[in-house]
């Protein structure tokens, strides 16, 4: 039975903490192969997919402004760690046959292509899976921030994020066993009980644009597809009458 996809494009966000596995810093082979395969899975149902990565398993500016670096270039630091995360996620999908772009919001030319939104549609048109890379380029920014930004730019039909447990709880479900489990949120109800889902200006750049964001567990394997498909489990943060 073919599943028929309830999105025609997508973006993927998936954090640098996603990216560790087991292991404490940098990147764990496994788990980047096996959500290379997730990603190949969406797209061979005809989905266009675009991704964001994050560079927390490798650096994040506030804990290098807490070392005396200055926030700046701490967050300098920290976007160049997303660009190894992206070319990681680059070559993963290309050992199985996806073709891709690393595009980067800070130039650097010899690495990958600089940020283009036109091309970077056009890529889309053409099935290929374009990984943003190096945030929005800009300090006092996040990737989820970077993700609610270009979702809007590529015009996406839905802002998937990928985390560690399988949707939006009111408290961490991993520390307090009475922490309950939403399926459906509105904008205003993230932001105003500061559910933690993303940060605030991603949450509302989203809700300007009418992008609905699905939080999910990355970890479950075909989990992206199913919640591409309308099925799986998911928190679905939309309007009310979304
Ligand atoms: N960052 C930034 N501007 C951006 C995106 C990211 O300065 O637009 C920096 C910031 O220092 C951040 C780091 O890059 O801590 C890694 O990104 P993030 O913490 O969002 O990664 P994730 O939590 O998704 O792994």
């Amino acid at each position: 039975m073919t599943v028929q996809p309830r999105y025609r494009r997508v973006l993927l966000k998936i954090s640098g903490e996603a990216l560790l596995g087991d292991q404490e810093f940098g990147i764990d082979a496994k788990t980047v192969n096996r959500i290379a395969a997730d990603v190949a899975e969406v797209r061979a149902m005809g989905v266009e997919v675009c991704l964001v990565v994050g560079g927390g398993n490798i650096f994040r500016g506030i804990s290098g402004a807490g070392w005396g670096i200055d926030r700046g270039t701490a967050d300098h630091m920290g976007m160049l760690a997303t660009v190894i995360n992206a070319l990681a996620m680059q070559s993963a999908l290309e050992r199985i046959d996806v073709p891709t772009r690393v595009q980067s919001a800070i130039p650097m030319s010899s690495v990958c292509e600089p940020y283009i939104r036109r091309r970077a549609q056009r890529h889309m048109e053409k099935q290929r899976v374009v990984i943003f890379a190096a945030g929005t380029g800009n300090p006092f920014f996040t990737t989820d921030t970077a993700a609610a930004l270009r979702a809007s730019e590529m015009a996406c039909d839905a802002l998937l994020k990928g985390t560690q447990v399988d949707g939006v709880y009111s408290a961490d479900p991993k520390k307090d066993p009475k922490a309950v489990r939403y399926d459906r949120l509105t904008y205003m109800e993230v932001l105003t009980r500061q559910l933690g889902v993303m940060d605030a200006s991603a949450i509302a750049l989203s809700r300007d644009n009418g992008i609905p964001i699905l939080v999910f567990s990355i970890h479950n394997d075909g989990a992206f597809a199913e919640v591409v498909s309308g099925r799986g489990k998911s928190t679905i943060v939309c309007d009310a009458n979304g």
